[in-house]
């Protein structure tokens, strides 16, 4: 990020303009919606430019901008469409201090002035660093579409009702309340002008402070396998309202910026083998926040109810009589498949898939070997990076062909997404070569479609995908 945005106040502030052609006179349009006292520099003024300086506050001077002209300015505008002339004016106005934009050069300007979507008091600006204005002007038309031109309305009518509104709990309370307003009661009200809903706010408060107090929960929500596209709307939605956000390490950033945004975020680590918050600390973690009425999302990676420890945590909330749902996610097995193009389950290969983990709590994890081991099984491993020498050596001795194909699949769904082909008999040299670094599930029995047909027994391949 070059330019950082800020809204700056401009209120009783001197901006100059120098400049009286069209980029002049769009920027004076602008800015004349602020609170600001504008200067605007021309000698052949627009005549648009003549009228809207002709408003207080507003001064138009007929001659060139020159050393002095700056002074006290926070802003400068060189907007006179002449290369040389505008470099005069920049070199002037940064001298005096003000901060200078150059129309239309970006290399020399000191700041840029973002697309505005205006419902005055929210105002959302759009910036590309300049590398794509279309791209700019489209965000700001949907957005222009989508926000209803009475929200400015509605956030003024509601800023100056917020002291009442503090009679209402901090908190999910008071959220709710502000919710219905935005979201359902204000709309609605609006329809009937400013009076409607400066009339409607008292009675949604009443109704709101006789609602009993919200108990606090755990959602127990699937990430999905990282991508945030795959998130269900459902984990959007508890995201989204959450007090608190407890999550494993394996969930990526991405995901956990869609968390509200005063969302307390805790990390519970547990990847595989790193270092983890105990699992007691967690339960108490999950227990002391929902306990305390908070809505609390337990985030886990994939889908929760797989490899998840889900039940010791239901455990510990049942027994502190605490509410809790889950949320699927997509799991890791669902994720690999896709990315291989290939089925999970097929009509006269596997009719049953199973889904194992290479470790246990016991360590490496023992399994049904011989039916693993038939042609055709199909099984998505889990942490099995490291169990694969072993996993190897029991599917061998029960029969299996070397030559099965085994998939490894590396942080699926991922940007960093990496997918090798491997067969059975050389799986574990096959997963060295590759120095898998990220989250990977093994796919036995599946080859990337692409090579299902070309596979050789000893090579490992990353596929690009
Ligand atoms: N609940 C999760 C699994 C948690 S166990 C799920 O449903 O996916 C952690 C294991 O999941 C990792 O060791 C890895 O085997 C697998 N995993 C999770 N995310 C993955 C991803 N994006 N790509 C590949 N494997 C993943």
């Amino acid at each position: 990020m070059q330019h950082f945005p800020i809204f700056l106040d401009l209120a009783g502030r001197r901006v100059v303009i120098v400049g009286g052609g069209a980029a002049a006179l769009a920027k004076l349009r602008l800015l004349d919606r602020t609170e600001a006292r504008i200067t605007v520099f021309a000698e052949n003024p627009d005549p648009a430019i003549v009228g809207i300086t002709s408003a207080q506050r507003r001064h138009l001077v007929g001659r060139d901008f020159g050393p002095g002209d700056a002074l006290c300015a926070a802003l400068v505008y060189a907007a006179t469409e002449d290369a040389a002339e505008d470099a005069r004016i920049a070199a002037i106005a940064r001298a005096e201090g003000a901060l200078v934009n150059i129309v239309d050069n970006l290399e020399d300007s000191q700041f840029i002035t973002p697309a505005i979507v205006d419902r005055d008091p929210v105002t959302i600006a759009i910036g590309t660093e300049g590398a794509a204005p279309v791209l700019a002007r489209s965000i700001k038309r949907d957005l222009e579409d989508r926000l209803p031109a009475t929200l400015g309305m509605l956030a003024r009518i509601g800023k100056a009702f917020r002291p009442l509104a503090e009679a209402l709990p901090m908190g999910a309370r008071r959220r709710d309340f502000w919710a219905e307003y935005y979201h359902d009661a204000g709309p609605r009200a609006a329809e009937a002008g400013e009076e409607g809903v400066k009339a409607a706010l008292p009675a949604l408060l009443e109704r709101h402070m006789a609602v009993a107090p919200r108990k606090g929960a755990v959602d127990f929500v699937g990430a999905g396998p990282g991508d945030p596209e795959l998130l269900t709307m459902k984990a959007r939605a508890a995201l989204d309202r959450a007090d608190v956000v407890i999550h494993d390490r394996l969930v990526p950033a991405a995901i956990l910026e869609l968390a509200r945004r005063e969302a307390t975020v805790i990390e519970a680590g547990k990847t595989g083998f790193g270092p983890a918050m105990p699992q007691d600390e967690i339960n108490a973690l999950m227990v002391a926040h929902a306990g305390a009425g908070a809505q609390v999302v337990r985030l886990k990676s994939g889908d929760p109810t797989v490899f998840g420890r889900l039940d010791e945590e239901i455990e510990a909330l049942e027994a502190a009589g605490l509410d809790w749902r889950i949320v699927p996610g997509i799991t890791a097995a669902s994720a690999a498949a896709a990315s291989l193009g290939q089925s999970l389950t097929r009509r006269g290969r596997n009719s049953d898939l199973r889904v194992l983990t290479g470790h246990d709590i016991d360590g490496f994890a023992d399994h049904d070997w011989r039916t693993l081991a038939r042609p055709g099984a199909v099984a998505a491993i889990y942490m099995g990076k490291r169990a694969a020498r072993f996993l190897q050596g029991r599917l061998m001795m029960h029969g299996a062909d070397p030559a099965t194909p085994v998939s490894a699949v590396e942080n699926a769904s991922r940007p960093d997404q990496r997918v090798f082909r491997c067969t059975l008999g050389t799986l574990n040299d096959d997963l060295a070569a590759a120095g898998l670094t990220g989250p990977a599930v093994l796919m036995l029995g599946l080859a990337p479609r692409a090579a299902e047909t070309a596979l050789t027994a000893t090579e490992t391949q990353e596929i690009a995908l």
